[in-house]
């Protein structure tokens, strides 16, 4: 009998890659420094502390302690437990009218949100509409659920967000599939860094208020690094209230960088929706997906993320702890800012955030030019996305060297 015939899965799953290209790249690094090399692995996307260990919130396993076992090990409701659901729609909308209109369910992680988007919000074989860099799960989860990925050009030539681009996809998918689902992460956008200003968010809305017009206009906004955005007031949740009545404005809601609980898979999907039988039925369909997909969610740990929302004095010192990660972040991206303007390095606006991109005219001869150095970053097309929240604040001038040299090496 052969052994590489695949007669049991079927057809479409029968050429799955099996390693994710990012995980690899980290691997590689990781065998390379284990042989001695001095290596920069600046490919990952967890916050390192500058000694390069895992940065960890210890206010999580303060709350941790404060659950009875018998709550800890019961099932969490399906959707979720209410105390969770409502912390995490206070925590998005800081007691601001967008609360009233708001319904939720637990999922693990943004992910979970995400699929819970794509399977309520698109018909099977139509596609959500994204920015040209966006991140790779999105066109999984797609894939996955039997609808598709199309993107957008994300950026004008001035570096603003390119809604002229967004505005000619999205009649495009309103003309031929009668619906739209805008995928938007922001602030600090995975891979590129970028933070939408008030004067995208401003045409971004008048765009997509413009396409519900004519079709029904779902939009999800990924919040995975909401946590870690330029300090100040959340200016946009005045857009997103602009476009109440005429999008759906789902929220990917994450515990994984806001708390650095990664692994506990702690999510919500939240949406906003101001009809109310039409909101009553997303809360129901939410749920359903739940049911059909993973039935529910870490009770443990949405429970901890609850008091830590909720309780003043929990509350108080996970702020604390995050504002010392900002912090170290922060740093590393002044000292990138810094070094790679006076270098001519080209990449989008950047004030914060997990990842930076730098633009090149070719992504694998500047990622191999790199790689020669022991610098590790993950090629995009026509550019190499940079893990700043792996990359310890000393080692930032070695990173723009390689960069600069990797961008040159690949005729830029
Ligand atoms: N969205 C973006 C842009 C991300 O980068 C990630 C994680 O890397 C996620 C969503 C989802 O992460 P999680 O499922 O851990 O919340």
């Amino acid at each position: 009998m052969s052994t590489t015939s695949v007669a049991h899965l079927i057809p479409e799953c029968a050429d799955r890659p099996g390693d994710d290209p990012i995980f690899a790249l980290n691997a590689l690094a990781t065998r390379r420094a284990e042989a001695g090399e001095d290596v920069l692995n600046s490919t990952l996307g967890a916050l390192m502390k500058d000694d390069g260990r895992l940065a960890v919130m210890p206010s999580f396993f303060a709350a941790v302690q404060a659950i009875s076992r018998e709550q800890a090990a019961a099932y969490a409701p399906i959707s979720g437990p209410p105390v969770f659901l409502n912390a995490v729609v206070q925590d998005l909308f800081e007691g601001g009218p967008l609360a009233a209109h708001a319904v939720a369910a637990a999922t693990p992680g943004g992910t979970g949100a995400c699929h819970h988007a794509i399977v309520n919000f698109l018909e099977p074989g139509q596609e959500l509409l994204t920015t040209s860099y966006f991140w790779g799960p999105y066109g999984i989860l797609a894939h996955h659920t039997r609808r598709g990925c199309r993107t957008f050009r994300m950026f004008r030539a001035d570096g603003g967000l390119d809604t002229g681009a967004l505005a000619a996809a999205l009649d495009r998918h309103v003309e031929k599939q009668g619906r739209a689902l805008v995928v938007m992460n922001t602030p600090c956008h995975n891979p590129t860094g970028y933070s939408l200003d008030d004067d995208d968010w401003s045409r971004l809305v008048d765009v997509l208020a413009a396409a519900a017009r004519r079709a029904p206009v779902t939009l999800l906004l990924d919040q995975a690094y909401a946590k870690y955005a330029a300090p100040g007031p959340k200016g946009w949740l005045g857009h997103v209230e602009r476009l109440l009545g005429q999008v759906t404005v789902l929220f990917a809601w994450s515990a994984s960088k806001a708390f650095t609980q990664y692994g506990s898979r702690i999510g919500a999907c939240v949406a906003v929706e101001a009809d109310p039988a039409e909101r009553a039925a997303i809360k129901n369909a939410l749920g359903y997906s739940c049911r059909g997909t993973w039935s529910n969610c870490n009770h443990l740990g949405m429970l901890a993320v609850a008091r830590l929302l909720t309780d003043r004095d929990l509350r108080r010192r996970s702020e604390e702890e995050r504002d010392e990660l900002r912090r170290l972040l922060s740093a590393r991206v002044q000292a990138f800012n810094a070094l790679a303007g006076a270098r001519g390095l080209s990449y989008p606006r950047y004030e914060g955030g997990f990842f930076v991109t730098v633009f090149t005219p070719d992504a694998d001869a500047t990622m191999r030019s790199m790689q020669e150095e022991g610098v590790f970053v993950v090629p995009l097309d026509g550019a190499v996305r940079v893990a700043i929240c792996a990359t310890p604040v000393v080692r930032i001038p070695r990173l723009v060297d390689a960069l600069a040299r990797g961008v040159r090496a690949a005729g830029g």
